[in-house]
């Protein structure tokens, strides 16, 4: 099998039906970057920042940031790379940044974009950092977490302060700086429009959205095998982000551990994603899954399915089968 997977790395992703989905993958460090070319993705659709930040032993100065985020581009060429905003707080703890409030609930809390929201001088200090590391080529940039629109706006006059700034010292700046939003939150539901006339494009956390749509501790066992992110309610959910996607013309990719198990990524491609963002070692697997999928067929297929038979309990027995008769 991994010498199959090896042979179709250079392979266009192309379904059957000749639909080109874009095969992206997480990272996180340095390391993980040998992988893009191993694996053939097209891009990193997920760089979590906050990585660096969890294997220090104090925070990173401006410095160490620049050069690990120059390193990142550097080492992916010419293949896009999204780097998100740190996302520490939550199940992220910094050991040597403490807060003086106990959270009962952490998931909930001060965490991600709020807290760099707070805290505006470590998200200055990276945002600065992205911005010199990506001078002369475009920069993507991702914000975790976002609850309300606002944030987003308040996020992006950070940025454009800090590029103004750079830009009267002369520095080489990024050609394009596009902005992006995690869709992890359900509020953000309610508020697709607004965001999609907010931001460059927009990545659904489908971690943390199952984990906030279903009421399910992602890190609690007694709970997480129970609910299934294939249920007929968390597909409608998905299917309304793809579709106000293409509604506002805005690019919408998913990002979470769904992407990368080959059922729940021929879910996606079925519900209107054409961009997936995953683990490395998950590239292969559904890039052979692709070469037999007929999307207008399954589309219609999942379609029936998830309206017409009053069903809200898992699909997964019905992707199954269709899985085995394609
Ligand atoms: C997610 O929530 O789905 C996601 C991709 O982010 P993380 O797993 O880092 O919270
Ligand atoms: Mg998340």
């Amino acid at each position: 099998r991994q010498a199959l997977y090896r042979e179709s790395r250079d392979k266009p992703s192309i379904t059957k039906d000749g639909i080109a989905i874009k095969l992206l993958m997480n990272a996180g460090l340095l390391v993980d970057l040998p992988q893009l070319a191993e694996a053939g993705a097209a891009g990193i659709g997920l760089f979590r920042t906050e990585l660096q930040f969890m294997i220090a032993s104090t925070f990173p100065r401006a410095e160490q940031q620049e050069r690990l985020y120059r390193s990142v581009l550097e080492a992916a060429g010419d293949r896009p790379v999204t780097f998100r905003t740190l996302d520490i707080g939550g199940d992220k703890v910094l050991p040597y940044f403490r807060s003086n409030v106990n959270e009962e609930n952490p998931a909930m809390g001060w965490r991600a974009l709020r807290l760099t929201l707070d805290r505006p001088g470590l998200l200055r200090t990276q945002v600065r950092a992205l911005l010199k590391a990506a001078g002369g080529r475009e920069l993507r940039l991702m914000l975790p977490m976002v609850t309300e629109v606002q944030e987003v706006r308040k996020a992006s006059e950070l940025i454009n302060r800090e590029v103004q700034h750079l830009s009267r010292f002369a520095y080489d700046l990024p050609t394009r700086v596009k902005i992006g939003a995690m869709v992890e939150v359900p509020s953000l539901l309610w508020q697709l429009d607004e965001l999609m006339a907010e931001v460059d494009f927009v990545s659904v956390g489908s971690n943390d959205l199952f984990q906030f749509v279903m009421a399910v501790d992602r890190g609690n066992s007694i709970i997480n095998n129970r609910f299934d992110n294939l249920s007929v309610p968390f597909l409608r959910v998905l299917r309304q982000i793809a579709e106000a996607g293409e509604r506002n013309n805005t690019s919408v990719t998913l990002c979470g551990e769904m992407a990368g198990k080959p059922l729940s990524s021929m879910a996606l491609i079925g519900l209107g994603y054409r961009s997936i963002s995953m683990s490395p070692a998950a590239i292969g697997p559904v890039k052979a899954m692709l070469g037999s999928l007929d999307v207008g067929e399954l589309s219609a297929q999942l379609k029936d399915a998830i309206d017409n038979h009053g069903e809200t309990g898992t699909l997964r027995n019905f992707l199954t089968k269709y899985a085995e008769r394609a």
